[in-house]
């Protein structure tokens, strides 16, 4: 067999993150509801049940989940539209809204080209059912007082202005919300309570840590991958790259367990900003190998950013495995390098190198 080296990134390659960001917005809206909704004027919104139901979604579907933006306005949207149309035909009933969230989440399925799933089907009647007696008229709902929305809107806006400065820093995203709760208060008149604003960033940490990456899987296929490669028949020199916050990442090792692939400090690097100068580093210790580097993350071919360009140019082949949730942080994307591999699976890695059948 032949003897290579092999490069992977992290995040959206072995481990779904970007999911925890989407958890903790819909934390936030279902703790701000609780203590200030009443003091919205006219609040007739779905947030409650969007919010619930979303926190449900992305736990049922973790490595399938789309963008938790995208996920969230298309229920949303669907979910107005469905209760709308209803609201004609069958009037003021109980199991109209579980009813139209059912049709919201089938619609999701279809758009996001999803398999639809029986039993989350009931889980959605059955979130949608507790908020039955809230009897919600649709007509009187007016866009304006979508809190998720309107906080969504303004995370995008401020975690896009603070990631050139910021970049994978911890703080970013929790701070990011709490800037958003404070545009949130000044658009709806509402006081700014200093000690929500620090549950708020609490909120946005609350999933950047052991703990909770403890209780994950690794996306289906990762350690099979790694454990295959980790085999002393094979040989291969295998390295994670990834860049990000320090004390997150290394969270992520322990939580995970990820010392069962990559030892030590030697093989598992974490990076503050750009991954090329590792990368040729890494590239010179084995200059007589085939280099493969794997991610989810095209890059550019004018800066340094992702994971793909950057390994073309230090002399790797790019291993293309999309994630279902793109995460871009506003860089630029190129199309992929030349001669990159694209599996629509991690566990075709070991047959894509070594042409061998499917694990
Ligand atoms: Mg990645």
């Amino acid at each position: 067999m032949k003897k290579i080296l092999l490069v992977t990134d992290l995040d959206g390659t072995l481990v779904t993150s970007g999911v925890d960001y989407g958890r903790a917005i819909h934390l936030w809206v279902s703790a701000f509801m609780e203590r200030f909704a009443h003091q919205i004027p006219h609040y007739v919104g779905y947030d409650r049940a969007v919010s619930l139901w979303a926190l449900a979604f992305m736990d049922e579907f973790v490595h399938q989940c789309p963008h938790y933006d995208d996920v969230t306005k298309f229920f949303l949207e669907s979910l107005e539209r469905n209760e709308r149309d209803r609201y004609f035909v069958i009037g003021v009933q109980r199991d109209r809204f579980a009813g139209s969230m059912v049709l919201a989440y089938q619609d999701l399925c279809k758009h996001f080209h999803l398999e639809f799933s029986e039993a989350f089907a009931r889980r959605t009647f059955e979130i949608g059912w507790g908020f039955g007696e809230i009897s919600i008229i649709p007509l009187l709902s007016e866009s304006g007082n979508d809190i998720t929305t309107f906080f969504l809107d303004s995370m995008k806006r401020l975690d896009k202005e603070r990631y050139p400065k910021m970049r994978a820093h911890r703080d970013r995203f929790p701070g990011s919300m709490v800037l958003a709760y404070r545009q949130l208060c000044e658009h709806f008149h509402l006081e700014v309570s200093e000690e929500f604003a620090r549950r708020t960033f609490e909120i946005g940490l609350a999933f950047f840590d052991e703990e909770a990456y403890r209780k994950r899987t690794m996306i289906p296929g990762a350690a099979e991958m790694l454990s295959f490669l980790r085999n002393p028949d094979v040989e291969a020199a295998l390295y994670c790259v990834t860049a990000g916050d320090m004390r997150v990442q290394w969270a992520k090792w322990r939580g995970y367990n990820l010392k069962r692939f990559f030892p030590t400090i030697a093989e598992f690097r974490v990076v503050k900003w750009e991954k090329e100068e590792i990368l040729k580093r890494l590239r010179k210790l084995y200059p007589y190998r085939d280099a493969y580097m794997v991610g989810d993350s095209i890059g550019s071919s004018k800066n340094g950013s992702g994971d793909l360009w950057p390994a073309y140019r230090a002399d790797f082949i790019p291993i293309y495995v999309a994630h279902p949730s793109v995460w871009d942080n506003g860089d630029h994307i190129d199309e992929l390098p030349p001669g990159t591999i694209s599996l629509d699976k991690i566990q075709k890695i070991p047959s894509a190198i070594y042409q061998l059948p499917l694990l």
